[in-house]
């Protein structure tokens, strides 16, 4: 039987309302139960007022995901991600279930801006083009594949951003990473973004080599951006230029 529900996966972007697009903003609005992890209800707290909203804790993905689902049989549920739910969000869980299990329920994944666009625009213009992106979490990928991940990243040349760099018990394999980094490409530019358009934002700009004296400022809301050999520094901004030098006069 079709479901009269829906479930809407929606990524609120890395801040406050303000960075939602307006999409994002008119689904939340429109619907009737709103489910997430406790920080990210409280980012949109001014949208979900009078609408069923259901919290759960870091770890519990899964029966968030599951409980979702259910109840999108009958109702309009929206799934909170932070940034965009495609990238370590919440969307990969969802559609992984979904094929599973080939549920009847509607659903519908809602874009957001996410960290690594966000910091880029903080430190002036770092991506600019091809770009790898690493999550240093091996909770739920192997240390071996993302130590590989990130020599291929840097091999090829990409600018990379790293994702969940550190935690209370991970700062070991930032550690492993910066020092990975740093025999690559220990005089080039990194960026640190922390908190990119919320409360407490905050940004460094150095060299790689220079990254370990900042370990103790990296956390789980912090993004690092290392440049690639065309990147450089000049008035604490990060720049990589595309290309059009080659080209035109500019
Ligand atoms: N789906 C999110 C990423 C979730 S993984 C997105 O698209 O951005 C969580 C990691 O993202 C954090 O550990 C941090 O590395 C990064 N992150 C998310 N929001 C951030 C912000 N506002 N500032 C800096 N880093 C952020």
């Amino acid at each position: 039987m079709p479901s009269q529900g829906k479930l809407y996966v929606v990524g609120i972007g890395p801040g406050n309302v303000d960075h939602l697009t307006i999409r994002a903003k008119k689904i939340i609005e429109d619907s009737e139960v709103v489910i997430g992890h406790s920080t990210y209800v409280k980012r949109v707290q001014e949208l979900v007022q009078g609408k069923e909203v259901i919290m759960s804790g870091m770890g519990k993905e899964v029966d968030r995901v599951k409980k979702a689902i259910a109840m999108a049989r009958e109702k309009k549920v929206v799934l909170l991600s932070g940034g965009d739910p495609g990238v370590y969000g919440m969307l990969p869980l969802v559609a992984e279930i979904m094929a599973k299990n080939d549920s009847p329920v509607e659903w519908e994944a809602i874009p957001g801006v996410t960290a690594f666009s966000a910091a880029n625009s903080i430190l002036g213009s770092p991506i600019s083009g091809d770009c790898a992106i690493v999550s240093l979490s091996d909770l739920l990928v192997s240390w071996r594949e993302i130590e590989n991940r990130l020599i291929s990243a840097l091999k090829g040349d990409f600018v990379i951003a790293i994702y969940n760099p550190s935690s209370k018990t991970r700062k070991p394999n930032l550690i492993k990473a910066i020092e990975l980094i740093s025999e690559y490409r220990p005089g080039y530019p990194a960026g640190i973004v922390k908190n990119a358009f919320r409360e407490g934002e905050q940004f460094t700009i150095c060299k790689v080599s220079e990254l370990k004296k900042y370990l103790d400022e990296i956390d789980m809301s912090t993004i690092l951006i290392i440049g690639n050999s065309k990147s450089f520094i000049k008035n604490n901004m990060i720049v990589t230029p595309r290309g059009y030098g080659r080209k035109y006069d500019c």
